[in-house]
C-alpha cells in the first residue's frame, strides 16, 4: 500500500497541506493532549490553522464525558474552543437516538450502560433513559434481582435501546439487566468500542470491552457511534455541512481515527505520533489503515508560518 507523506520539517510540503483543506477534524487524547498534560504548541497551531480560516472541530471517542465537560477540560488545558465544536460519542449516539432511531412510546426509554456524559447528552436530545449513574444499579445481585431479571418483574417495559460506552462501575446486575433487554428486542448501540484507552503511558480497557461481553452473551453486534462508526461522520457531516473533499482527520490512532478518515473519504488524513500508533503499524501488511501524512507531533505544523 502507498506510505504517507512525513511532512516534519519540510515547510513548503506544510503549507501546500494545509492550503488543501477547509477543516480539519481532531482527535483530542494523543493528538492536543496526554491525559492532563497538554502538547507544546498545540495552541499555537490550532491558533496558525484559524487564523488561515480553518474550521477546527474536536472529535473524540471518549464518551464518559459531555460536550460541556470537554469545553472545561479545553479551558482548563488553556486551549480555545467552543462548545459547537466539540463532537464527542456520548453527543453522537445522543443524536442517533433522537433524530434517526426516534424512540417512540411504548419503547422510548434507554437503558444505559456508562457515566454522566452520557446522561448529560440524552437528557439534552430529551431522550428518557435508566440505569447509568442510578445508585440502585450501582450494586451486587440480591436474591430478588436474580428471580425478577428472569421473571422480566423488575425489567421496565418501555426501554427499547440499550447504549453501552465505558462504565467505571459496571457490574454484574447491568450487565444482566442490559443482557435480558437485549434478549427482549432491544436495539443495541454503543458509543464507541475501543478495546482499550490509552493511560499513565499505559492501557486500560475501553468501552469495547463492555459492548463485546454483551455480543459475547447474546450474538449481536452494537451500532458503533464513535470512530471509525460512518454514522458519526454522516453526523458530523450533516451538523457542519462540510466538504469531505477539503476535510482532513488528525489523530493518532490508526483503526479508529485513520481508519475513520479513510472510510469516510476524506480529502485527507494525517497521522501523529504522539500517541498509540507508530510507523511500523502502517508499514504492517494487515494496517487497520494508512494516512495520506504523517508528522512526529502535531506542532511541527507550525513550521508553516516560518
Ligand atoms: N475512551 C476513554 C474513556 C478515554 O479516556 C479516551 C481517551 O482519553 C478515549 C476513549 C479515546 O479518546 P480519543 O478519541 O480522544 O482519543
Ligand atoms: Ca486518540
Amino acid at each position: 500500500m502507498a506510505q504517507p507523506a512525513y511532512l516534519t520539517g519540510d515547510a513548503p510540503a506544510i503549507n501546500a497541506f494545509i492550503d488543501r483543506f477547509d477543516v480539519f477534524l481532531f482527535d483530542c487524547d494523543g493528538v492536543l493532549w496526554s491525559g492532563d498534560h497538554v502538547f507544546e504548541g498545540v495552541v499555537q497551531t490550532l491558533e496558525l490553522l484559524r487564523s488561515r480560516g480553518k474550521k477546527t472541530i474536536f472529535v473524540t471517542n471518549n464518551s464518559t464525558k459531555s460536550r460541556q465537560e470537554y469545553l472545561k477540560k479545553f479551558a482548563d488545558m488553556g486551549i480555545p474552543s467552543d462548545v459547537e465544536e466539540i463532537f464527542g460519542s456520548a453527543y453522537s449516539s445522543a443524536i442517533y437516538i433522537s433524530r434517526i432511531l426516534k424512540l417512540a412510546p411504548p419503547k422510548n426509554k434507554v437503558f444505559v450502560v456508562g457515566e454522566v456524559g452520557i446522561e448529560k447528552e440524552l437528557r439534552s436530545e430529551g431522550v428518557s433513559f435508566i440505569g447509568g449513574t442510578d445508585p440502585s444499579f450501582r450494586r451486587e445481585m440480591t436474591p430478588e434481582d436474580w428471580k425478577g431479571i428472569a421473571d422480566g418483574s423488575l425489567l421496565d417495559p418501555g426501554v427499547g435501546c440499550v447504549l453501552t460506552g465505558l462504565d467505571f462501575h459496571i457490574n454484574y446486575l447491568k450487565l444482566s439487566h442490559a443482557h435480558q433487554y437485549l434478549r427482549r428486542g432491544a436495539k443495541f448501540l454503543a458509543t464507541n468500542v475501543d478495546s482499550t484507552f490509552p493511560m499513565n503511558h499505559n492501557f486500560f480497557p475501553g468501552a469495547g470491552s463492555i459492548s463485546i461481553s454483551l455480543t459475547n452473551m447474546t450474538g449481536q453486534k452494537p451500532v458503533a457511534l464513535g470512530k471509525p462508526s460512518q454514522a458519526m461522520m454522516d453526523a458530523i457531516e450533516g451538523k457542519f455541512q462540510l466538504d469531505r473533499a477539503r476535510t482532513c482527520m488528525v489523530g493518532d490512532r490508526l483503526d479508529t481515527d485513520i481508519q475513520f478518515g479513510v472510510q469516510g473519504k476524506l480529502g485527507g488524513t494525517l497521522a501523529v505520533l504522539t500517541g498509540v500508533s507508530k510507523a511500523a503499524d502502517w508499514e504492517a501488511k494487515d494496517a487497520a489503515a494508512v494516512p495520506a501524512y504523517y508528522v512526529d507531533k502535531l506542532s511541527d505544523l507550525l513550521a508553516a508560518a516560518k
